[in-house]
């Protein structure tokens, strides 16, 4: 029950709200910058949930947004069909935007939110799809899991311009306890595989906003390859089809640094497919190792690690942890490190070697993965 959105929107608007829903943000085990290039992913939802409590807006008005969240208290106020806001609540708008196409905004598109959150902003945990889903989810409860990631995809690719791919907002609304899912971004397959292994999470507390910089820097390489590529292979859709067995071709197609971001990309997407194999057959210790050449190939071809990254996974290496890795885009966020469940040496051996490095604490949790977006009784 999301009670701090629903205090939030009858301190704020004076009202009861009409409905309210929550989304979790999310952990990606493997499958670094495969997503947008038509690869597969295999992520988590997390305990950590957006809540979207939403009603009608103030009456005689139309065509009104006002919104608000704890980590923006100042009510904004938009007429969000006319013009598409700046910042956070350009999320609402777009999804507010995609409903419309569907005819499915409620309140005559007059609308109010209020938004509370433990999803941390930046953190790499996907606080942006857990938020585009929770007020889709709320606003559309009829919507499929399906629907729902589709229109909180569209809103925050389309409309606020960052160009994600469709992992987060997919596991955010199709998340299941104690299962990891195996996402295919091209075909839109979905697997959900037991997963109820001990994952630490270590945030390294070095913010990245992917609005901007290196992420769509990225796409831009991502997409100059497949251009290149298509002279050896015409029918080359995504980065991620190049076939495994055909690496040589492309470094020689390739100069750098496309050739070394692509690389990344078809190597990445082979061993996510293999990682999610050994889930399945309940290989732990084979899987942990992928975790560790998954975060090699992300500071080495992708060079889309941080110094503070590069400190957790080696420490975890040192200690004996079955596998860390850099998750949610890198540049900054969080590593996920894999341990036994006795494993008692892991979180100290962090702890010291980052304390030791930057002279302050990286915040180390458990995470398990839980449930997807769903409503809540108001
Ligand atoms: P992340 O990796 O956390 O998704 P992004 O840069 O993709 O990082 O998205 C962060 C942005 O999402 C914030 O700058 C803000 O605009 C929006 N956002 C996320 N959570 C909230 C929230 N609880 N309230 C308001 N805006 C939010
Ligand atoms: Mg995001």
């Amino acid at each position: 029950m999301p009670r701090p959105a629903i205090e939030l929107f009858q301190k704020t608007f004076g009202t009861t709200p009409g409905a309210a829903a929550s989304a979790p943000g999310r952990v990606n085990l493997i499958g670094e910058h495969t997503d947008y290039n038509g690869g597969p992913v295999l992520p988590i939802a997390i305990a950590a949930r957006t809540n979207a409590a939403i009603g009608p807006g103030a009456p005689g008005e139309s065509g009104v947004l006002e919104a608000v969240s704890t980590r923006y208290p100042i009510v904004s106020r938009v007429k969000w069909q006319e013009e598409l806001p700046s910042g956070w609540v350009a999320y609402v708008a777009g999804v507010l935007r995609e409903l419309w196409s569907f005819e499915a905004v409620p309140f005559d598109g007059s609308v109010r939110v209020a938004i509370t959150s433990d999803v941390p902003i930046g953190a790499g945990l996907s606080s942006s799809a857990a938020l585009s889903v929770a007020v889709a989810k709320a606003l559309a409860p009829n919507l499929s899991a399906r629907q729902v990631a589709g229109v909180a995809f569209r809103a925050e690719h389309d409309h606020v311009g960052v160009r994600c791919g469709v992992m987060d907002q997919t596991i955010s609304a199709l998340g299941k306890p104690d299962h990891a899912l195996l996402f295919e971004c091209a075909s839109l397959a979905a697997t959900q595989i037991p997963f109820g292994a001990r994952l630490l999470l270590v945030d390294t507390g070095k913010r990245h906003d992917l609005s901007r910089g290196g992420l769509n820097e990225r796409r831009a390489e991502c997409e100059a390859a497949v251009k290149r590529l298509k002279i050896e292979l015409p029918e080359l859709q995504w980065l991620a089809s190049w076939p495994a067995e055909w690496l040589p071709r492309l470094k020689r197609a390739l100069r750098e640094p496309l050739r070394s971001r692509a690389v990344h990309v078809v190597s990445e997407t082979a061993r996510t497919r293999f990682a999610a194999q050994l889930l399945q057959q309940g290989k732990l210790r084979q899987f942990g190792k992928l975790l560790y050449e998954s975060h090699e190939s992300c500071r080495r071809l992708y060079e889309c690690s941080s110094p503070e990254l590069d400190t957790v996974v080696s420490a975890a290496k040192r200690a004996g942890a079955l596998g860390a890795r850099l998750t949610g885009a890198g540049w900054g966020g969080a590593a996920i490190v894999l341990v036994n469940k006795t494993d008692q040496k892991t979180v100290p051996a962090i702890q010291r070697a980052f304390e030791g490095a930057y002279g302050r604490s990286a915040p180390i949790s458990e995470v398990k993965a839980s449930a997807g977006a769903h409503t809540e009784r108001v």
